[in-house]
Parts: C-alpha cells; sequence; structure tokens
C-alpha cells in the first residue's frame, strides 16, 4: 500500500478531510489498484456509519424538450446536433400521473421537475402547484430549470417548491453557451429567495482534468459552507450520447472510476458532518460501495438520451432504484422529511407486490 495514501486513510478515519493536493493524488490513482479499493472502502464505511447505513432515492420528470439553444456539447437537446425537432411539453396531468406514479411507494426522498434553458414560466409554475398538491409531504419538491431570479424562485417557493438544483457544470461557457456568472447568479438568487440547494461535480468524462476535477469539488464544498446544500452533493459522469461531440464510449469513464471519484468527494466533505448523501450518476453498484447512497429514478424527456421517454429506456424505474440499494446492502431508506422506512425483505416482497 501507497504510504501517502494509507496516510490520506487514517486521516479521514480520524474525521479529518484532504486537501487539494491530496485529492489530485488520488484522482491520479488507478481506479483498479489496491489503494483505489482502499479510497472506495473507506468512503464506503465513512458514509454508511453516518446514516446508520441508509439511503436516499429521488426521482425526475423530463417536462420539456426542443432543440436548446444553450447548445451544450454533451447534451442530446443541444440545438447542433439533436434529433428532437419539434418543442413538446408535458401537459399539468401528465406530469401530474407521473409524480404520482413515483410516490405511490410512499418512499421518495425528493422529486425534481426538470425544464431547459427556457422554458414557460407560467406552465412550471402550474406543475410545481399541481405536483404538491398531489404528492405525499415526505417528498421534497426541487426544480432543475434554466437560469432564472430571485422573484421567480419565490412564486416556486411560494407553490411549494422546497429547493433547486442548479450547476455550474464543468465546462461552462465552452462546452455551453451559458456563461458561468450567469449560473452563479442562478444559484444565489434561489437561495436568497429561501430555497434549499443542491450541487453536483458534473459532467465528468473521460477528457475531463484531474484539476477540473478538484476545482468542482472544492466549490461544492465551499457552496455547502456558504448555502447548506444538506439534500445531497453528488458525482455524474458525461453520457456519450449518440450524435454529440461526445459520442462514443472512449469519451466516457467507467462506474469504477465514478466510484472512485465520488468516493474522493466523502473525503474532501468528511469535516462536514451535516452532508449525508452522495448521489451518484449514473447509477451502478460499484459507486453505492464506495460512499454514495443516492441514486435517482427518471422518466419523460432526458438530456441523456435519444428517446423521447427515458423510462425504460435509459432512466431507471423507482422499484429498480429500490432494488439497486437492497442489492447493495442497505438496510433504511430515508424521505425528505427525516422518516425512515426499514429497507427488509419483508419490504422488497411486499413492494414487487404492488
Ligand atoms: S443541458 Fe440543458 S441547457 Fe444545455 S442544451 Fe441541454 S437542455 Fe439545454
Amino acid at each position: 500500500m501507497d504510504a501517502r495514501v494509507s496516510d490520506i486513510i487514517s486521516k479521514v478515519q480520524e474525521g479529518g478531510a484532504i486537501d487539494y493536493d491530496e485529492t489530485l493524488y488520488l484522482l491520479a490513482l488507478d481506479e483498479a489498484s489496491p489503494e483505489a479499493t482502499a479510497v472506495r472502502g473507506t468512503a464506503n464505511d465513512l458514509v454508511r456509519a453516518k446514516t446508520g447505513n441508509a439511503c436516499a432515492m429521488w426521482g425526475q420528470i423530463g417536462i420539456d424538450v426542443y432543440p436548446c439553444e444553450a447548445d451544450c456539447q454533451f447534451c442530446s437537446f443541444a440545438k447542433s446536433t439533436t434529433c428532437f425537432t419539434e418543442h413538446v411539453t408535458m401537459p399539468i396531468e401528465d406530469v401530474v400521473a407521473r409524480a404520482k406514479e413515483f410516490t405511490k411507494g410512499g418512499d421518495l426522498y425528493g422529486l425534481w421537475l426538470m425544464t431547459m434553458n427556457t422554458y414557460d414560466e407560467d406552465h412550471y409554475l402550474e406543475c410545481v402547484k399541481a405536483v404538491r398538491e398531489a404528492i405525499p409531504k415526505s417528498t421534497l419538491l426541487f426544480s432543475n430549470i434554466g437560469d432564472t431570479d430571485k422573484e421567480y424562485f419565490e412564486k416556486l417557493k411560494a407553490a411549494g417548491l422546497d429547493g433547486a438544483y442548479h450547476v455550474k457544470r464543468i465546462g461552462e461557457g465552452e462546452l455551453t453557451e451559458i456563461p458561468p456568472e450567469r449560473r452563479e447568479a442562478t444559484i444565489r438568487a434561489a437561495h436568497e429567495a429561501g430555497l434549499r440547494i443542491q450541487d453536483c461535480c458534473e459532467p465528468i468524462g473521460a477528457d475531463t482534468s484531474n484539476e477540473a476535477i478538484a476545482t468542482r469539488l472544492f466549490e461544492i464544498k465551499a457552496r455547502n459552507e456558504e448555502y447548506g446544500i444538506h439534500d445531497g452533493s453528488g458525482v455524474m459522469k458525461r453520457n456519450s450520447v449518440p450524435g454529440t461531440r461526445f459520442e462514443g464510449m472512449e469519451n466516457e469513464i467507467t462506474d469504477m472510476r465514478l466510484a472512485l471519484i465520488g468516493a474522493i468527494q466523502v473525503f474532501i466533505m468528511n469535516d462536514q458532518t451535516d452532508i449525508p448523501w452522495f448521489a451518484i450518476h449514473e447509477p451502478n453498484t460499484v459507486s453505492l460501495l464506495s460512499g454514495g447512497n443516492n441514486i435517482c429514478a427518471e422518466t419523460g424527456f432526458n438530456p441523456r438520451d435519444t428517446a423521447e421517454d427515458t423510462a425504460g429506456h435509459h432512466g431507471l424505474d423507482v422499484p429498480a432504484v429500490r432494488s439497486m440499494f437492497y442489492q447493495a446492502g442497505f438496510k433504511k431508506i430515508v424521505r425528505g422529511d427525516g422518516t425512515e422506512v426499514e429497507l427488509t425483505p419483508e419490504y422488497m416482497e411486499a413492494k414487487l407486490a404492488e
């Protein structure tokens, strides 16, 4: 075992967090090395001890699709490369029906309603109102929308929105048409409107430098110090979406690499005891054995998918996510209000029978 990795592991086991240089050192490890295995196992132990071996399930409904002017080069909706030609917005009744389907099992922590760079604000506001009324109070409702201002976030909050997922993505302004400052301003607006904030290190591709990953991970730590991101941080791989600049498996990182990056994030945030949930996207078991404890079911339009409905194509459904957690050995699912569901064999069988 490499002595520096041993020292790092001892430090986090004693409650410390790693610095930028240590992060770069770990990011350079071969994912299949004994050192990487030790890092992943240690992160797994730290997170399961912190949460009592619990996990959190999210769901996402994509409600819009059109050739998007933000032209993010990794996205299946980017105007330069997309196979979607029409502007389609899901009717409110469909959004509500999908929200009910996601939450009928009663163990969803949070639900995102996702739109794109621009969207019909009135329709989105009505969707938030209708979905909030239709789903259990124990499930948090979060936005995943284009840049907007404090006033609109205040309207969404009044309609029942709990928080906002908004991220300055890796390569923002270079791989996208969106200035990074605009993303930052939107995050601040959501916070000032009284919403909870989520952040994530994304999208990570095979060409993404370790410095870019480390920089984003430390920005997320700082975001937590400034705003609090208690409902979860995480890491997300960039999919090699057909037709985009990043088409082809050689552009995509493996689950093992994503799991290592997720474990390193656990080490970075180890001294921030208010962070229990570490999201992994795309969901995979090796990451759930490496500190990840938060994955997502998806339906509707999906910027990482070329199918009109990601359900049954790229996106996992709720039973599949629940099963992945169970098989990874988690003993509890935590809801958005902090209540817990025991993940027992009997519970799994009862859910399969529903
Ligand atoms: S990632 Fe979002 S903002 Fe960028 S092109 Fe896709 S839908 Fe538009």
